[in-house]
């Protein structure tokens, strides 16, 4: 059973025509679909600029596809409106690939987890309570919360932008590219955290990656994107089958 159905997105980038730019047109996504099951793990792989960050913000519509929908239950979130889209966008929630760059390094790492559900109504002092939870959940000290972004390594604060994205109990996680910026003897670490999770908590994931071994970690299934296309998808035993 499909959690999230992405169906013939596209989106294309234009630049330039104007004060003697030459006009430029990316087509980054080209008639793109997938279906996450629910529970799964799906890896979206491909070099560096085959159109999987863009696909990714298509999904949180971070940016407006211009064809498909992307259906999450009966809702498709590519033609939400503003405030619609409000409403629904706990539902999914990203991780970034660079915790520190997504933090706000003046904020203690317990209100940057707590944000999300005050901005939803809960009171601040139910929200503490609630990040000292989701520290212990992703494994980090809850006495934490009042320490700041900079006082924690690398892969401590993928683990708070992990918390910060679990805060609003999303059914899909959207990971960008979640531990490309991570030593690798801690991207494991991480990785394990995320399967563990997906267990736990009955998450679906999407995993944006460029690194093949990451996919082979913790997807079951994987989609190859090149040229913004979606090249070969299937069974992650399957598609990386030596041939
Ligand atoms: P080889 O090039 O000898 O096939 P690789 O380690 O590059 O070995 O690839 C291993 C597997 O991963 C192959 O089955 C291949 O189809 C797949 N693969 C190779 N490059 C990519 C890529 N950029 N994205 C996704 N899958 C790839
Ligand atoms: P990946 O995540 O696989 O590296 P991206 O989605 O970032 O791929 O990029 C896909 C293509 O779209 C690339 O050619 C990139 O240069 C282009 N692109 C990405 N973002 C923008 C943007 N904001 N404006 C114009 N072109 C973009």
């Amino acid at each position: 059973e499909a959690i999230l159905r992405i169906e013939h997105v596209s989106k294309t980038y234009r630049s330039g025509g104007f004060l003697g730019r030459k006009r430029r047109v990316t087509r980054a996504v080209r008639d793109v679909s997938l279906l996450l099951p629910k529970g799964g793990t799906l890896g979206i792989v491909g070099e560096s600029g085959s159109g999987k960050s863009t696909l990714a913000r298509c999904i949180m519509r971070l940016v407006k596809p211009e064809a498909g929908a992307i259906r999450l239950g009966n809702t498709d979130f590519a033609t939400l409106s503003k405030s619609e889209l409000r409403a629904s966008a706990k539902r999914m929630q990203m991780v970034f690939q660079d915790p520190y760059g997504s933090l706000n390094p003046r904020r203690r790492a317990g209100e940057l987890v707590a944000q999300g559900p005050m901005i939803h109504g809960m009171p601040r002092e139910q929200a503490m309570a609630r990040a000292r939870e989701l520290f212990a959940l992703v494994g980090l000290d809850p006495a934490g919360v009042e320490r700041y972004p900079h006082e924690f390594s690398g892969g401590q604060r993928q683990r708070i932008g992990i918390a910060r994205a679990l805060a609003l109990e999303p059914e899909v996680l959207v990971a960008d590219e979640p531990v490309s910026a991570l030593d690798v003897s801690v991207q494991a670490q991480v990785l394990r955290l995320l399967a563990e999770l997906r267990t736990r908590l009955g998450l679906s994931i999407i995993l944006i990656t460029h690194d093949l071994r990451v996919a082979m970690q913790v997807c079951d299934l994987v989609a190859v994107m090149k040229d913004g296309e979606v090249v070969e998808h299937g069974p992650v035993a399957r598609v990386f089958a030596a041939p």
